[in-house]
């Protein structure tokens, strides 16, 4: 069983500034965290002080329980995978991927056995004989993936490991990666700045930033109900739109929400006041996702806001309008297709000027 739990671990390096800064986290037993932050914000050197290879400045670095601050990276039990993952270029696949077999003593029969079973699992059966060199950027990286399971450890530590191939590879391999850890039940941190790769592959992920943990929860928390407002604007593409609001709470119960010199009124048993409504008299920044505003015919009362579309963007199979209110929607008409690009005189700014008048608002928690 292998846990691990940061206790207020903080790393200074020699300048003084913290590189991780009080971080208190604990992956559970077969968990898939990601560490999740923009480049220098500490997810290295957090990964390297649960390998052993940095020591924390000060608080605890535990492993199933146990106080592992001053354990030699070998006595971890953990394997690591890394972005410039190194194979020995003179040997091939298969002694590759049994190096860490060999150094441990394992009899080549077993060792065979064992290199045949992870190479299976990874698809890279028929080029163990090859050298490193004649392998696609992909294969290499499923030859790195194979030299750390081989040893079945209890923990993987991953850097970034995806970073140097392409996004179609990437994509591929991430999949594979998720679903090998799982059907081995090993406990894995990954640390990567990509969010796309964090929100597909996690449990549930760590978000960072300049040393400091900000929020940590499973995909859908993290994006749905981000903690912070840095989480907020970090998280999702288009960013969340945040916009500034004034609550006050009327006595007949409803509130009156102010942006800017729009007023939405939410009665009293939306959700959505029960988020806000603590929040009497004061200027608060609500948090909306593009797709959570609809475009509503001009007719439409209730909770609208209005906006006027400065451009569109077409992705295919959605757009997204930025208005002057300084919010970006998901446009898609009736008919769940993308709204026509609007060219003047056509039907197409017609319709578009009709649907965009009103956006109806659905505000999020507070940021
Ligand atoms: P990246 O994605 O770029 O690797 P990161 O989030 O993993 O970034 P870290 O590598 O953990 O960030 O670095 C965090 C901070 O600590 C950075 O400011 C970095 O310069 C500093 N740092 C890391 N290792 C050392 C070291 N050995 N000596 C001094 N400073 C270091």
């Amino acid at each position: 069983m292998t846990t691990v739990a940061l206790k207020d671990v903080t790393k200074v390096f020699k300048d003084g500034t913290p590189a991780v800064d009080r971080v208190n986290l604990d992956v559970n037993d077969g968990e898939f965290m990601v560490l999740l932050g923009p480049s220098g914000c500490g997810k290295s050197t957090v990964l390297r002080m649960v390998a052993g290879l940095e020591t924390p400045t000060s608080g605890a670095v535990l492993l199933g329980g146990e106080l592992a601050n001053d354990l030699p990276p070998r006595e971890r039990g953990a394997a690591m995978v890394f972005q410039d993952f190194a194979l020995y270029p003179h040997m091939t696949v298969g002694d590759n991927i049994a190096f860490p077999l060999r150094l441990a003593g394992v009899e080549p029969d077993r060792r065979a056995e064992r290199v045949a079973d992870v190479a299976g699992a990874l698809g890279i059966s028929d080029v163990l004989a090859r050298r490193p060199g004649q392998l696609s950027g992909g294969q290499r990286q499923r030859v790195a993936m194979g030299r750390a399971i081989v040893r079945r450890p209890g923990l993987f530590l991953m850097d970034e490991p995806l970073s140097n191939l392409d996004s179609g590879l990437r994509a591929e391999l991430r999949a594979e990666i998720s679903g090998l850890t799982r059907e081995l039940g090993v406990t894995t941190i990954y640390v990567t700045h990509d969010q796309a790769e964090a929100l597909t592959m996690a449990d549930r992920v760590a978000i960072m930033r300049k040393g400091v943990l900000q929020d940590v929860g499973t995909p859908t928390q993290v994006y749905g109900r981000p903690a912070t407002l840095y989480v907020a604007a970090f998280l999702g593409s288009p960013r969340m739109n945040l916009l500034e609001a004034s609550v006050y709470v009327h006595l007949d119960r409803y509130v009156t929400l102010t942006l800017g010199e729009q007023a939405l009124y939410l009665p009293w048993d939306d959700i959505r006041t029960r988020a806000v409504a603590h929040y009497h008299g004061e200027r608060i920044v609500i948090g909306m996702r593009a797709e959570a505003l609809t475009p509503v015919t001009p007719d439409t009362q209730g909770d609208v806001l209005y906006g006027r579309i400065r451009y569109l963007e077409h992705h295919g199979h959605e757009s997204l309008a930025f208005l002057d209110i300084g919010a970006t929607a998901v446009v898609v008409d009736e008919m769940g297709t993308p709204v026509d690009q609007p060219v003047p005189g056509e039907r197409g700014l017609r319709r578009f000027n009709q649907v965009v008048q009103r956006i109806t608002g659905r505000a999020g928690e507070p940021a």
